[in-house]
């Protein structure tokens, strides 16, 4: 790899860059040919392979820790009485690829006065957060607004998707009907992450 960098002089380029003239060189990973121009496919590094006469992008992306007052959306991968884990696929309505686990502590989303609330959310739930710590490199979510919560469910009974009817989430397949701590948003489509 050492020998394919020109010296310490790293050559960045961004998506649509032109890298070479296609006599000189063949794309390589995340390049491609364009009517005889290789340009890069993916922000990155430029890496010239002179023995194969092939360009290549080395992708550079890092994907964004998630932060204080960042809003996130995932799917509950675990569900427990008191915590939930929320696997995010959204960080502030846009895609992220760092497989970041959320941590929602559901004492914290109880009612006033009566105890633990209904079931806040279930396996499999696509959940709105916000991210309220990240102490010791946990990422711990809060879905206490009324923007947050659970917004897209699945019938536990016959798993087709739950829809609001008169503030509850109801099957109309099977006419189970179901609570959550719901999002505002709750059952529209297409999902708003
Ligand atoms: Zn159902």
């Amino acid at each position: 790899m050492k020998d394919e960098l020109s010296a310490n002089k790293q050559l960045r380029a961004l998506p649509g860059d032109a890298l070479a003239v296609a006599e000189e060189y063949l794309p390589g990973d995340n390049a491609y040919d364009a009517d005889g121009t290789i340009r890069a496919l993916k922000a990155g590094i430029v890496l010239k392979d002179l023995k194969e006469k092939e360009i290549n992008v080395k992708s550079t992306a890092v994907a964004k820790l998630p932060d204080v007052g960042d809003v996130v959306t995932g799917q509950i991968e675990v569900a427990q009485s008191s915590t939930s884990n929320l696997k995010i696929y959204y960080l502030n309505g846009k895609p992220t690829q760092g497989g970041f686990v959320g941590i929602i502590f559901l004492r914290e989303e109880r009612g006033g006065g009566r105890g633990m609330r209904r079931t806040a959310m279930k396996l499999g739930d696509v959940v709105r957060a916000k991210v309220i710590s990240t102490m010791n490199a946990m990422i711990h979510l809060s879905i206490g607004e009324p923007h947050l919560g659970v917004i897209a469910s699945l019938c536990s009974v016959c798993g087709r998707p739950l829809f609001m009817m008169d503030g509850r989430a109801q099957c109309k397949n099977c006419g189970n009907v179901e609570d959550r701590k719901f999002a505002d948003d709750f059952g529209r489509e297409p999902i708003q992450p």
